[in-house]
């Protein structure tokens, strides 16, 4: 049995991709679980409809649902032309919920900000929380989100309340309604043979599931700073984490104690035993393996100094979330357009043509351009071109360390998941 003392969730947005995530997680586990949105589509769990924009809605909703703990993935979605709702819903609302919590006394909240909040367009390269947001957000979404995430930090501790705030990049998995739903429409244009940048930038992606575990995770470690658990952590930065292997499974890297051995006129007298090592396809190297740190490290002993530990607690902190399985930008794209090419019988032939960034920039000018004339929303811009053309991968070894997160369903399972499920979904709704 679990020494975790049970929470009641009210989950904000519970009715979007990743809000319903969280919410069948926390029903797998057998907790306490409604849902707070402005749609319904879901009918298992109580709901209140409501917009966070309203105080006494989600004031009303957390009285009645008895909440101890919030998890706030509510968001309009990303790419509309429309600052004003992102900082009514983002801002304000979030502003809102926090007043509420507040005010009747809900003693946690965990809120889902984003990855983009430190991005600016400039290469993100293994970067950790130390990374300041911005100055100049990426367009009014992400303004709104990093806004909101800054007021989420600011009320840790105040009035009772204790908050977190995650960061996912790239979420994907069974449920999305932007990825594959985008990747769709420039497949059904013909243009999946066109890629933008030359494919060596690296991109983190986040599969939906792991993503909602990091969300428990999170809700269920937040709490007054815990100096038992910072002194158990603190001894465990001596020790280097094992790689993340979820797609590739362990790799047999040789090592003295675990290869063939070569062409030995006398062989070492273990070499029995090194040879059953390399055959076992469960053998471990020894660990623990020594964790090496240099001066800028963010656990080095200089910066936990300099930090009061802050970096070993929960609450009033940011958290990275990816799946660590950094891939090539168009790798993910690819495999999506090969899925269509196969599922509906029709392969893109065409040869690859790649563009260079600064050529798919000058387009993305000219098609914005085209679409203000014509009064429409433009699908190809240059948030895009220099999307797809930034490294954006993100170091998660405090996630890791501090959360317990470890992601659970690799980035292969994860995307035959999610295309396996959109296909099924077109089959209900009677499309091939
Ligand atoms: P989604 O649109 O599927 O879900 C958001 C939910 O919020 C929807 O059900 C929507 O009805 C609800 N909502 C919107 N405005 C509301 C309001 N005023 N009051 C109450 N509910 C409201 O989006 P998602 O992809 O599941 O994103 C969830 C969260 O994750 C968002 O906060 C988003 O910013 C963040 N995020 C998403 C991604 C991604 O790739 N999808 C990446 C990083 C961060």
């Amino acid at each position: 049995m679990s020494s975790r003392t049970k929470d009641v969730y009210l989950v904000i947005g519970g009715s979007g991709f990743l809000g319903r995530h969280v919410v069948e997680a926390l029903l797998a586990r057998g907790d306490a679980v409604s849902v707070f949105d402005i749609v319904q589509r879901y009918h298992d769990v109580p709901f209140y409809m409501g917009d966070i924009s309203e105080e006494e809605q989600v004031a009303d909703a957390l009285r009645k649902s008895g909440a101890t703990c919030i998890i706030h993935t509510a968001s309009p979605l990303h790419g509309m032309d429309d600052p004003a709702l992102y900082w009514k819903v983002n801002v304000d609302g979030t502003q809102a919920v926090i007043n509420a919590a507040v005010a009747t006394g809900v003693p946690k909240l965990v809120y889902t900000s984003s990855a983009g909040v430190v991005f600016n367009g400039n290469d993100l390269i293994d970067v950790d929380e130390r990374i300041p947001q911005p100055e100049k957000a990426m367009d009014p979404y992400n303004e709104s989100k990093a806004k909101a995430e800054q007021i989420v930090l600011a009320a840790n501790g105040k009035g009772g309340l204790y908050t977190v705030a995650l960061r996912p990049a790239g979420i994907f998995g069974p449920g999305d309604r932007q990825l594959i739903t985008g990747l769709y429409q420039t497949w059904q244009r013909g243009q999946s043979h066109f890629q933008i940048g030359d494919n060596t930038n690296l991109f983190d992606w986040t599969y939906v599931g792991n993503c909602a575990y990091a969300h428990l995770l999170a809700a269920d470690k937040l709490g007054p700073p815990n100096p038992a658990e910072i002194a158990r952590l603190k001894e465990e930065l001596q020790v280097a984490l094992p790689s993340i292997e979820c797609t590739t499974q362990r790799h047999r890297v040789p090592t003295s104690e675990a290869r063939p051995l070569g062409p030995y006129v006398t062989p070492p007298p273990n070499a029995e035993k090194i040879l059953a090592n390399w055959e076992d396809p469960h053998y471990v190297p020894r660990v623990p393996r020594p964790a090496v740190r240099g001066k800028f490290d963010q656990f080095s002993e200089a910066a936990l100094v300099r930090e009061d530990n802050a970096q070993l607690q929960v609450a009033g902190q940011v958290f990275f979330v990816t799946n660590g399985e950094p891939t090539g930008f168009w790798d993910i794209p690819r495999i999506v357009y090969r899925f269509f090419d196969e599922h509906f019988e029709k392969p893109n032939t065409r040869r690859r043509i790649i563009l260079p960034r600064e050529v798919g920039l000058l387009l993305a000018s000219a098609a914005e351009w085209w679409s203000w004339l014509v009064g429409k929303e433009p699908g190809f811009t240059r948030f895009r071109v220099t999307f797809s053309c930034a490294w954006r991968c993100f170091n998660i070894e405090r996630t890791r360390r501090v959360l317990g997160y470890e992601p659970q369903v690799g980035l292969e399972e994860g995307l035959k998941r999610t295309l396996e499920s959109w296909a099924a979904e077109r089959q209900k709704v009677g499309k091939s």
